[in-house]
This record gives C-alpha cells, sequence and structure tokens, in this order.
C-alpha cells in the first residue's frame, strides 16, 4: 500500500499566509523578505490571508472534499533552524472537521483515489548546506520562504503501485495549474513524501525526496527492501527514512513522531473562521473550467479526436492559447497545429516563457492554411519564426517567400525538371499509379513544401497519362 503526502505552494498569491511579506520568496536576497510576524516575534499577531484560504478552498472544491463549518489553526510544536517561531502554524481536525477540506476523491484512469483531508499551513524557512551535504560544519538559513502558503493534501493508501503514483502526480499537477493557484513547474512548488507498506508489515514514511522521478524510485527501493526483510523474516518497524538522493537508497533518521510528541494546541491568536456557504457559492463560481469539462467540450463541439482532445485540455499554457486562436469554424484546425506542431517546438517551461507566439497571429495562420494560401509544411516553418519574433503569420509568409505554389504554369516546368531527373521512377509510375507519390514528393522537396498537393498529384497525373 502507498499513500502520499503532498505538500502544494500557492505560488500565485501576493502575500504570506499570516503577514504581508511576499509569497515570491524566490525573488529576493537571503533573509530581506521577513517581518517581525513571520519572524515570530514576541507581541506580533498573525493576520490570515483570505485569498489563501479561498484558492485552498477551490483546490478542495475541485478534489470533491467537503469544506467545514469552520476553519480552525492549531500550532504543531517542534524546534529547527528553519522554523524561527519554534511551531509550524497547520490545521488538525482536533475538535470535528476544521481543515479546509475533507473526504474527497480523484479519477485516475479509472482508478479512484480517494483523499483523506487537505490542510492549509506555513512553510518553514529553507536550511542550506554549505557543500551541498547535511554533514558539512556549515548550514545557512533563509526566512524568505518561512510563512508563505502551504497546502497539504493527505491520500488514503490507494495506490498499488509507483505507476499509479505517478500519474495521480501529473493529473494533481495540471489540475493545480489549470485552477490557477500554482504554478506546480516552479522549483519545489510541488513536494511529496510516500508511505509505504506490505502486507503483514508497519508503515514506513519516505521524506526528503527532491523530484518525481525520484519519487518512483524510492517507492521502488522501498517495496524491494522491505520484501527482503519480509523473506528473512525480519520485522519491519514503524520509522521515517530519508532519501539520499547521492547513493538512490532510503536511510533510516529516526522513529517517527507520534501526535503527541507535537504538542499540538489549538493556536489562540487566530479565532474560529466561519466558512460562509455563500462565500463558498462565489468562490465555486469563479473557479475556472476544469480540465475534463474542457476535453468533453473540445470532443463534442468541435469533433476533435479524444487523444488531441485529452492533451491540449490538460496543458493550461496551450488550452489557453486554443481558447483564444479558435472560432467555430477552425477549431480542429487550431488544436490540430498547436498538438502536432507547436508543442513540439515550445515544450518546457522557459520556451513557454520566452515564446511570443500570439493567439492572433496563430489563429491568421491557421485561416491562410484553410484559404489555401500556404502548405502545411510551410505552416510549419511560419510557426517556428512566430514563436522567435511574434510576428503575424502573414508577413513571415510573404517576407520568407513561403506562399503556395499554385500557379499551373510554374509548377509544370517544375515537374518537367522531376521527370528529367528521376526516369526510372516515372516509368514505374506509367506502369504502376501507385508509386506516383515519390514523385510528388520530389516536387515538394523541390520547392520545399511550397507546391500545392492536390495542384501537383493532378499535373503529374497528366504528365505521366502522356508518356
Ligand atoms: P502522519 O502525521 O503520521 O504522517 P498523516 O495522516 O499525515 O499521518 O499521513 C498518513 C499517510 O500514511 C497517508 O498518506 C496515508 O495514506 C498513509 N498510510 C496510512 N496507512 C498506511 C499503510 N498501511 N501503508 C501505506 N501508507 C499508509
Ligand atoms: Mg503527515
Ligand atoms: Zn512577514
Amino acid at each position: 500500500m502507498i499513500g502520499l503526502e503532498i505538500h502544494c505552494q500557492l505560488t500565485n498569491l501576493a502575500s504570506k499566509l499570516f503577514c504581508t511579506c511576499k509569497a515570491n520568496y524566490r525573488e529576493f536576497e537571503p533573509n530581506t523578505n521577513i517581518c517581525p510576524v513571520c519572524m515570530g516575534l514576541p507581541g506580533t499577531l498573525p493576520r490570515l490571508n483570505k485569498k489563501a484560504v479561498e484558492k485552498a478552498t477551490m483546490i478542495a472544491l475541485a478534489l470533491n472534499c467537503s469544506t467545514p463549518a469552520r476553519l480552525g489553526f492549531f500550532r504543531k510544536n517542534y524546534f529547527y533552524p528553519d522554523l524561527p517561531k519554534n511551531f509550524q502554524i497547520t490545521q488538525l481536525n482536533m475538535y470535528g472537521p476544521t481543515s479546509i477540506g475533507e473526504k474527497g476523491k480523484i479519477d485516475i484512469e479509472g482508478k479512484e483515489i480517494r483523499i483523506r483531508r487537505i490542510q492549509l499551513e506555513e512553510d518553514p524557512g529553507r536550511l542550506i548546506y554549505e557543500g551541498a551535504s547535511e554533514r558539512t560544519a556549515i548550514t545557512l538559513v533563509d526566512y524568505n520562504r518561512a510563512g508563505t502558503p502551504l497546502v497539504e493534501i493527505v491520500t488514503e493508501p490507494d495506490f498499488e503501485n509507483p505507476r499509479q503514483v505517478r500519474i495521480f502526480l501529473n493529473i494533481l499537477s495540471d489540475l493545480l495549474a489549470n485552477l490557477g493557484v500554482s504554478d506546480p513547474t516552479l522549483e519545489g512548488a510541488m513536494r511529496a513524501d510516500a508511505n509505504v507498506s506490505i502486507e503483514g508489515g508497519s508503515r514506513v514514511e519516505v521524506k526528503n525526496i527532491g523530484s518525481f522521478y525520484d519519487l518512483e524510485k524510492a517507492i521502488h527501493f522501498e517495496l524491494t527492501r522491505q520484501e527482503s526483510l519480509k523473506e528473512r523474516n525480519i520485522p519491519i518497524i514503524q520509522e521515517t527514512r530519508h532519501w539520499d538522493d547521492r547513493r538512490k537508497i532510503t536511510i533510516s533518521s529516526r522513529t517517527k513522531e507520534e501526535d503527541e510528541d507535537y504538542r499540538y494546541v489549538l493556536e489562540g491568536d487566530i479565532p474560529w473562521v466561519v466558512m460562509d456557504k455563500n462565500l463558498i457559492e462565489s468562490w465555486k463560481r469563479k473557479m475556472p473550467e476544469s480540465i475534463s469539462s474542457k476535453k468533453h467540450r473540445y470532443i463534442t463541439k468541435y469533433a476533435i479526436p479524444p487523444q488531441v482532445a485529452d492533451v491540449l485540455a490538460s496543458d493550461k499554457y496551450y488550452s489557453d492559447l486554443f481558447e483564444d486562436a479558435h472560432d467555430e469554424s477552425n477549431a480542429k484546425e487550431v488544436a490540430n497545429l498547436i498538438t502536432t506542431d507547436l508543442m513540439g517546438l515550445v515544450d518546457t517551461r522557459e520556451k513557454k516563457e520566452r515564446s511570443k507566439i500570439t493567439a492572433k497571429h496563430l489563429s491568421d495562420l491557421v485561416n491562410l492554411i484553410r484559404g489555401g494560401k500556404i502548405t502545411r509544411t510551410s505552416a510549419k516553418s511560419a510557426l517556428q519564426e512566430m514563436v522567435k519574433t511574434g510576428r503575424p503569420a502573414s508577413d513571415i509568409v510573404s517576407d520568407v517567400g513561403l506562399g503556395k505554389i499554385s500557379d499551373e504554369s510554374e509548377l509544370k516546368k517544375i515537374i518537367e525538371q522531376v521527370i528529367l531527373e528521376e526516369p526510372i521512377a516515372a516509368q514505374q509510375a506509367v506502369e504502376n499509379p501507385q508509386t506516383i507519390n515519390y514523385l510528388v514528393g520530389k516536387v515538394m522537396q523541390k520547392t520545399k513544401g511550397k507546391a500545392d498537393p492536390a495542384t501537383t498529384l493532378k499535373l503529374l497525373k497528366e504528365k505521366i497519362g502522356t508518356i
């Protein structure tokens, strides 16, 4: 059995969870994005960020969780250098359901993964080990991240293998991006711990996993380690293990804390927050259309093939582009151009950020193809140019001379040439008309893809008929 605890940063908020320091701590010099509140200095009081409650509630709703009648915050006490207050403000269902959400579920390829609960809490600061190892003499601390808003999502142990974990995390990451609450591609924006157990053994928690790729490896390693203990009749104890990124193994770090160790107490500095039904309804109405609803709409309204619709709807960048670029008549072609050509040119986050293509120009380009002004091959070259420079489609087409050649006399000249250069292929085409496509290909090559395919085929057939 595998269960996950996933921490997602609400990266799109302006300020931290309980003070007005900035949430985008990444942009600051170490220890400059701090104030007495997030440093927990005596006499300060936290003030809850309402936007954080709104965004976290949207996550709960998107994961089909129920929301509580009131929110409660608790102090989780522990001593660690990255935690300036010596406690973390988090949530707990000590007096009934008071966390952001509970009892949700999401579907991954027909399998249901239940969500146990979702809570809103603050992120601690960051420790930086000089020499990048926990065994060095010097550890630096940067408190810029301390107090930034974090949502913890705890699943039930419903995963049966590491592959399901990977699919789940991809779906969750797309869902958060689509909601506009988090940018999961930012370093550290989504972190997951795994709980792993095999039949007859206690559960082992694996922490400190740097990437989703390593998470899958860590689970594999842990399953193998536990199986081998079981074979030798050695009991599997309940413990926390750390993922050693260098050696790619898990190592025991401590026996697991019990709830008692954290000395949870109600955070008396934050009153119970009444979750007004109308307010939640108004947030619900503000939620962007879900990925599955988008996908359904693309399939039913525009007859886009399910696989294309899935790829398009799952990615916020491309689906936003699609929404702005298409109209009733050209939707299918826009979807096609994005998924078959554009995604190859602009795949990573950096490229998306640098891409200068606009929806208007994309739609113009599709209309040039539809109007027979350029071929599909030329469109791809134009697309490359648009991503790089952001110039309008028509400018690129006329400047670079990508315009389609459908002028028959011009094409006839090229065909004559091809037949002279390819006498054997021409003879074959006379005997077997199926092989004429080879000659069409040669014409395309000569014209760098600009020849109109239909006219070329027609003229070639006429020419071959006379041989
Ligand atoms: P804790 O505070 O002890 O980490 P949580 O409730 O935060 O407890 O998390 C418990 C996690 O352990 C959940 O993700 C849950 O799915 C997982 N889990 C519980 N029992 C098992 C088990 N037998 N095997 C694997 N994972 C489990
Ligand atoms: Mg936990
Ligand atoms: Zn602050």
